[in-house]
Order: C-alpha cells, then structure tokens, then sequence
C-alpha cells in the first residue's frame, strides 16, 4: 500500500467523527457509510486528499431531518414554520406518551375505555359552552366530517363572503364539495343578510356554515349575519372559527372564540389546535351532545383519528400556564423594547451595525387579519438573512426595505443570547 493509500481513514475511524455519529442518527448507519466509502473512493482517485476525506463525507451527507428555527419573523403562527410551537409542558407529555400509555385503557377495570378520555375531559372542561367534545387531524378534517356525516347529498348553505382558500391552493369550497355533499351559497362577497339564508333553507338543508375569514378582511360596504340570528333558522349552524380561541382575548376583539359561538347558538364549532390555542396539529369540534356523538361514531372518523401523541400534547396544552403562543401574543411591548435595545448594544459592540426599530407583529396562520401588535426588533444589514437562515438553530427574520428585522415577540427572551451569537459567529 502506498503511503497516501494507508492515510485514508478506515470507515469505522471516519464512524466515530462527531458530525458522523450524529448523522448516522437521522440518518441510519447504512446511509452514512455508503458516503464514507465514497469519499474513501475519491481519495484514492486523488480528488481528494486523505486527510479531508472526514470532513469531505460529512459535506456530502443528505439533508435529514427537521431544523430548529428561531422565529423572529413577527408572526406568531407561521405556517412555513410549523404553526404553533409546543409548551415545554405539551414536550413532556409528548416524551412521557411515546412509549406504551393506557391511551385506550382503563388501568383500574383492566378493560378497554374511551380513547383519549384525559384529553377529552381537559377540552371540555376549558369549554363549558359545549356539551361534547371531539378531537381530530385537523380543522380541514373537523369540516370534512362535519360535512360528510349531514350533509353528504345534501346542501350546506354558506355565505359568498366566506368561501375561503386556507393556503396552498386548499380551498374549504373544494373540500366541502368533495364529501359529497352541494354547497348553496347566499349573499354576495361583501353583503349576505339574514333573508338570504332563510330563502335558501328547505329540505334539503343539512347545515348552514359559517366560515371566519381568517386570512383577510373585507371592509367598507359590508354585512354579515351574526351566530344568533342563524341559530333560529331551524338548521343546524355549524361556525368554522379556524384559530381555536377557546375564549376571547382582549387583543383580539374581532376574533371569534369557541365559548361565545357556542353561547349565540351555534350546534358545532370546529378549529384548530396548531392555531392560537398553542397546541399539536388538531381539529377540534365541540358543542352539541348528540352531534358531537354522530360525528365520533361515524366511519370516517376513524380514518381522521388523531395519534395518542397529539392528545398528550393537547391535554398539556390545555393545563399549561406558559404555553408560547399565549406568551407571544401578550408579550409586553415595553419589556421587547428593552430587550431589542440591549440586543443592538451588545451587536454594536461586536462592531455590528445594529439598531431598535419599532414593528408590527402579526397573529398570521389564519387569524386575526388585518390586526397587527407593536412590537421591537433590531435591525441589521440585509446580508445577514441568509446567514442567519442556513445557521445552527436557523434564524428566520424579515426583510424590509432593505433591512433585516428580528422581531421579538416571538423569540423567548432566553434565547436572546442565540441571536446575538448567531449574527457573531
Ligand atoms: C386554518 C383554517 C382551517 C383549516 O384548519 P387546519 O387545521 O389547517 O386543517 C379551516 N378554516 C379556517 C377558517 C381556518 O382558518
């Protein structure tokens, strides 16, 4: 053997590299080999030298895996990162969940019982207004089962002006149509008044939908009919409120909340658990006794059945009293003030040209349109955006007029320090 030949690390010496290691762990050993045994290869062509033949395999390794992203982009529920992010507390149930739980068992009769009843009994207790509870996918598959089970062949009645397309091209409309059931719409974009409805209800009715445009306002020239004067109809009124306020929030009058569509008279109400209720990915459907019941024991519910996992993690959610998305949207402005100005003085003195800057901050996701929460951020040259974003966690800011901003309010203050580092490093 030639001198550069006995150079090239064995494939068990190159294994034990850190970056290797941790790789094989996302990534399965066998996968991390075949790129070793490559870069071996390509040593012993001459392309590369021995002696990068660790750090040549660990470049060459395929993406795997989900990056940690701080947000600091203002929006609370961002779709692209995710949606919501878990409490610590909703982390815990999760890990405590993983392995064998009595999910479907009760531990004392040694028999079978409800699935997810400890979850159930923490939605139903945050939401009293409702006389049942169920818990599915998510708010797409809330509505399509909804659909399906009353009004499969039959007409769902909704208003022009809620006809909503929720993100990447998925439109409620086409959703609704595809359980087979007629969709009558009444009103127009801007305009549906009580009449409408009335006209438009009849035997073949199976519900009437009301849809909150969570993605945009309309405004000027305006009218909507409110939950009670549909809950008199006659029909069933289910209200899609999307992002899973269980209860109002004083920073967002205009967002509806489960427990008051429920209280105007609404039969069902669906929604998110990934939206501002903080939690896993979830629909949720809550309100009367024998729908909610129709709707569990209905076939397709099964295919829409949500994992032990997210039933954890919303029942934490549920219980925590620190789960981050309540934390972003009542961060103090004051305190991101103060927090942005210590940040921008500690990156000046690393020679950064970093300065506070007041913003807007938004709900996003589906919620809250048009509704914006003072917020800080520092601000740094726009170069910084890529470099941020491909760093380790990832920092995901946002560019305005040629500047990058990193807002805040959705950044725990403890991670401060990750900012700052990661514009140093
Ligand atoms: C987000 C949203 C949905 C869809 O919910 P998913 O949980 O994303 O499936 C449906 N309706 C409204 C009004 C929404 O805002």
């Amino acid at each position: 053997m030639t001198d550069f030949r006995r150079r090239i690390p064995r494939t068990d010496t190159a294994l034990a590299d850190p970056r290797l290691t941790a790789a094989a762990i996302h990534l399965g050993r066998a996968a991390v080999k075949a790129v070793i045994v490559e870069a071996q290869d390509r040593a012993r062509r001459g392309e590369i030298t021995p002696e990068e033949v660790i750090s040549s395999a660990a470049a060459s390794l395929p993406p795997a895996g989900m990056r940690q992203v701080i947000n600091a982009t203002g929006v609370i529920v961002h779709t692209n990162l995710g949606r919501a992010p878990l409490s610590a507390d909703a982390v815990t149930a999760v890990t405590e969940a993983a392995g064998y739980t009595d999910v479907e068992l009760d531990l004392h009769t040694g028999r079978r019982a409800r699935r997810g009843r400890t979850a159930m009994a923490a939605l139903a207790a945050a939401v009293p207004e409702a006389e049942a509870v169920h818990v599915v996918n998510n708010g797409a598959a809330a509505l399509a089962l909804a659909a399906t089970a009353l009004a499969a062949g039959r007409e769902i009645v909704v208003s022009r002006g809620e006809l909503v397309e929720i993100g990447d091209g998925f439109r409620l409309p086409d959703l609704l149509v595809s359980t087979g059931a007629r969709l009558r719409e009444v009103g127009t974009t801007n305009r549906t008044s009580i009449t409408d409805y009335v006209d438009a209800i009849g035997p073949e009715t199976g519900f009437v939908l009301k849809v909150h445009p969570s993605n945009f306002v309309v405004s000027g020239f305006t009218s909507a009919v409110p939950v009670n004067d549909l809950a008199g109809l006659g029909a069933p009124v289910i209200v899609d409120i999307g992002s899973g306020l269980l209860t109002p929030h004083p920073a967002l009058p205009d967002e509806p909340d489960a427990a008051s569509a429920l209280a105007a008279g609404a039969t069902l109400v669906t929604a998110s658990g990934d939206k501002l209720l903080g939690g896993p990915q979830a629909g949720l459907l809550l309100g009367d006794a024998d729908l909610v019941e129709r709707l569990r024991r209905h076939p397709l519910a099964r295919a829409l059945r949500v994992d032990k996992l997210t039933l954890a993690a919303l029942e934490a959610t549920l219980h925590s009293q620190d789960v981050p998305v309540r934390r972003a949207l009542d961060a103090d402005p004051d305190t991101l003030h103060a927090r942005a100005d210590a940040l921008a003085e500690a990156l000046r003195s690393d020679g950064i040209d970093a300065v506070t800057t007041e913003t807007d901050a938004v709900v996003g996701g589906g919620g809250a349109p048009g509704r914006t929460l003072p917020s800080w951020a520092v601000s740094l040259p726009e170069e910084y955006a890529a470099r941020l974003r491909l760093g380790d966690p990832a920092v995901l800011g946002r560019l305005e007029r040629g500047r990058l901003l990193l807002d805040l309010r959705c950044v725990p203050a403890a991670r401060d320090p990750e900012l700052r580092a990661a514009c140093t490093s």
